[in-house]
């Protein structure tokens, strides 16, 4: 594995580098991971996308000619590195530019290009992921919400469950059942539904911490005109699937360093056995097996990096990296409250509450990722089944 950067890389990096320290004053801070919107959050996050995207900064994977800069995947990295280096992040604006921008490129016709990527870009439109349902998560195929043919309209029926964003969305990429007697991946078609649709009710989930970021969505005899198809009807698996590979693809939890860095200040910090936490050699021991278990992390990741970039398939790793990252931040987060004691208890506006209650609040959310993008029992199985081998359950 080469660990040098290519003097265009380093170009690239310098390019970005310079572009932010011109531009920061727009940035949104980094904040906490399912953290509550406060007033004006959202707003704030628009305009640094456009920022973002006047620079042509925001999309930068996708294709020149879509307006992205074609990046490739190391430099993807470099962009991710300079952005934390300067504290702050590329804005979560719902999954048009993640998401649902790249499917198009690959599988929408030209004219529903021509149509939503503009408006993608500089977020006029906002787009939400209407995959889950009460009763079909891991075993996504298995979705019920119905789609049948009225002429030139589809008309869809049905409900979607944890739907990040609906609330700020213009759009929804919808899953939905054209063909209700064919097999359960093939009567399946991806409709693009515009949220102010009559029929469509979106009403919010509070998550347990306390964030109101999640909707369960109501679909009652909306009309979506058939021009809003993606890929041939009853084949949306296919289109399905090239969208969760970008969602797959969107990497692992960056920030574990920095919260092992934090976790070590804490422990100075926290009175433990009448000297600090940090004083304790099990505690030091405990951060230290946090900080291997990082570090393996980022070779694995490296390691899965130079397949890539050999053109070699993905190999397991990203499946371990999912497992090990979600499941190591649940450790440091648990650890972290019992370094905390009966601090751990207080939320961020308790008068007594340790760093304003940041580590309860990622303790509640460390849960989020090893659910979502395939949970971690899913992840178990891929690892067992077609890395070891082993027979199916
Ligand atoms: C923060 C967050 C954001 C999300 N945003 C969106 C969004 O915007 N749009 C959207 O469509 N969805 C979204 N989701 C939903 C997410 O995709 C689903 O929660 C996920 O696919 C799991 O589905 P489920 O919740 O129905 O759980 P289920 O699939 O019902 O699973 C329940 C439990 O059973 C286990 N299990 C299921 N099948 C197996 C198996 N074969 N072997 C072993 N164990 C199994 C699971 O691991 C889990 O522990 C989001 C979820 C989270 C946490």
């Amino acid at each position: 594995m080469d660990f040098n950067y290519s003097p265009e890389d380093e170009a690239f990096r310098s390019e970005f580098r310079a572009w932010l320290a011109r531009n920061l004053a727009d940035a949104t801070p980094m904040r906490e991971a399912l953290a509550d919107e406060a007033a004006g959050d959202w707003e704030a996050r628009i305009r640094w996308h456009r920022k973002l995207n006047e620079g042509g900064w925001m999309a930068i994977n996708w294709p020149k000619e879509y307006g992205g800069r074609g990046a490739t995947l190391l430099q993807n990295i470099i962009y991710h590195d300079e952005l934390e280096r300067a504290g702050t992040c590329a804005p979560f604006t719902g999954f048009g530019i993640s998401l649902l921008g790249p499917t198009l490129i690959h599988w929408g016709s030209e004219e529903q290009k021509r149509r939503f990527i503009p408006k993608i870009l500089t977020a006029e439109e906002i787009w939400c992921q209407g995959y889950s349902e009460p009763n079909s998560g891991s075993d996504l195929a298995s979705l019920q919400t119905r789609a049948v043919e009225d002429g030139d309209y589809f008309v869809v029926n049905g409900s979607k469950i944890w739907t990040s964003a609906a609330h700020h969305a213009d759009w929804i990429f919808l899953l939905t059942r054209t063909d209700p007697e064919a097999p359960k991946h093939k009567g399946i078609s991806y409709l693009l539904v515009d949220m102010k649709t009559p029929g469509i009710t979106v009403r919010p989930l509070v998550q347990m911490t306390g964030a109101r970021g999640f909707n369960q969505v109501f679909f009652e005899d909306v009309r979506v005109p058939r021009q809003n198809l993606v890929g041939q009807q009853n084949q949306g698996w296919q289109v399905a699937i090239t969208t969760l590979m970008f969602e797959r693809a969107t990497g692992h939890d960056r920030g574990i360093v920095k919260q092992i860095h934090e976790l070590v200040d804490l422990a100075r910090r926290v009175p433990h056995n009448g000297a600090s936490g940090w004083d304790d050699s099990s505690v030091r021991q405990q951060i230290a097996s946090f900080a291997l278990e990082a570090e393996a992390i980022k070779y694995t990741g490296y390691r899965q990096l130079t397949r890539q970039l050999k053109g070699l398939p993905p190999g397991p790793e990203s499946s371990m990296l999912k497992l090990c990252s979600t499941e190591l931040a649940l450790r440091i987060a648990a650890f972290a409250m019992e370094l905390l004691g009966p601090y751990s208890q207080m939320e961020s506006d308790a008068p007594f509450a340790v760093d304003s209650g940041k580590w309860s609040q990622r303790m509640l959310a460390a849960r989020g990722p090893t659910i979502y993008a395939g949970t971690n029992q899913i992840q178990h199985n891929i690892i067992g089944e077609r890395v070891l081998g082993l027979p199916k359950g």
